[in-house]
């Protein structure tokens, strides 16, 4: 789900320009079936952010700012983590046809009683032929009970609540539809159930989401995501949890009773950006510098401009005209390095410079004016942790 953020995370980190970023973010988006007012929404609200937060923190690198909305604002709509609640209740499953609410129902009946509870399948389904002896199948490998209900019974149901802890009722899929959205809505009425979950699958695109929307109207405490192990772009899902401020409790990973988990949109975010992020602003000029912080800064510069400014600022000497030359060579000496060596430059002697100059296509003199303004450059941010903001009008000469 979302898979295509990953390349915008990493279109940041290279540092490119911020109008590339959000066209990027834009397509990755669109492309991930999200919807174009959706899109609109949260891009413009992207830019407006990171145009202010670059005025207020213009210590930091582009990059890190970006990358920080981008998940903060990603992070605001699908929310945080929301522990399902371990307790005796009832639960009914809506979705689309084949969205996976059958299985899931199952899954659920599984992880409840692993947990102790004593959960039951109730099938509702009256209308797809087969899905009554589906449902049983599932409730079999779960090993719970299982009651077949038809829609117009559903009163039957309530006698089930005082034998049983979880009493998980699965639905017949539908569409957008007054007629079958109405006997959900008379279901809810007569059952009264603690949390109706809406199942999306992670595959599910635009159309689904208008489907989605007519039948979210019955009212929905929570979305699990279903097929998550697949190559889906959760558009659809995406918009829902916009629209519903509703949590996503679980997600399903695979078709075995056993693929469910938690949600954790923390975990699942970071995976996508695959750095950590770090929340506050100020946090991260805590953090310490070393060389890549440097090449970063360098990224920056490079596609930023006006160059002059930013090489004061980074503490490098070099006139306008050959800031962008000496920032050229750095970004090479960097990519010439070693691990070892970006990890820990002290160990650069006099074999290892030469090695660099020859890889980097620049000279011994180059390698050695790059650690020097490094130097200068961690000098410079120590300063700065110490409060001193030597760009205020005060360049460093
Ligand atoms: P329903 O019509 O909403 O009840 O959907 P079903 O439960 O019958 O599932 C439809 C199909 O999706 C089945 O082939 C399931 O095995 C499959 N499925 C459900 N959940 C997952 C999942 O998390 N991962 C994968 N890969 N397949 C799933
Ligand atoms: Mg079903």
């Amino acid at each position: 789900m979302f898979e295509k953020l990953r390349n915008v995370f990493f279109l940041i980190r290279q540092g490119k320009e911020l109008d590339s970023i959000i066209r990027e973010l834009q397509i990755a988006l669109i492309t991930s079936d999200v919807s174009v007012k959706v899109v609109k929404e949260l891009t413009e609200r992207i830019k407006k952010r990171v145009v202010e937060e670059r005025s207020r923190y213009p210590g930091l690198p582009l990059s890190s700012i970006v990358s920080r909305i981008v998940y903060e604002e990603m992070k605001n709509i699908i929310g945080e983590r929301r522990e399902y609640p371990l307790i005796p209740h009832t639960l009914m499953l809506i979705g689309l046809y084949g969205s996976g609410k059958t299985t899931t129902a199952g899954k659920l009946a599984l992880w409840f009683k692993k947990r102790g509870l004593r959960p039951v399948i109730v099938e509702t389904d009256d209308r797809r032929p087969g899905a009554r002896e589906q449902a049983k199948q599932v409730a079999e490998r779960a090993g719970v009970d299982f009651f077949f209900v038809e829609p117009s019974r559903s009163e039957e149901i309530n006698a089930l609540k005082k034998r049983y802890d979880v009493v998980i009722v699965d639905t017949a899929g539908r569409e957008e539809n007054n007629e079958r959205l109405e006997e959900l809505e008379r279901m809810k009425i007569t059952i009264v159930p603690d949390k109706t979950l809406l199942v999306v699958p992670a595959d599910a695109g635009q159309t689904a989401a208008r489907h989605l929307e007519g039948l979210a109207r019955v009212g929905i405490d929570g979305v699990i995501i279903t097929r998550m192990d697949g190559s889906g772009k959760g558009g659809a899902a995406l918009v829902v949890m916009k629209e519903h401020g509703v949590p996503v409790y679980f997600i399903g990973t695979g078709e075995k009773l056993e693929d469910i988990e938690p949600f954790d949109p923390d975990r699942y975010l970071q995976g996508l950006v695959g750095i950590k992020i770090d929340v506050s602003p100020k946090k991260e000029l805590k953090k310490d510098i070393d060389l890549y912080t440097f090449h970063e800064y360098i990224q920056q510069a490079r596609s930023m401009g006006p160059l002059d400014r930013i090489a004061a600022m980074m503490g490098i000497k070099v006139d306008i005209g050959i800031a962008e030359e000496r920032l050229k060579k750095y970004d090479a000496i960097f990519k010439s390095m070693t691990e070892q060596e970006r990890r820990n430059p002290d160990i650069l002697n006099e074999s290892r410079i030469n090695r660099i100059a020859r890889g980097s296509g620049t000279t011994p003199a180059d390698v050695r004016a790059f650690i020097k303004d490094y130097k200068n450059f961690v000098r410079l941010v120590k300063k700065l942790k110490r409060g001193r903001l030597p760009w205020r009008g005060r360049f460093i000469s």
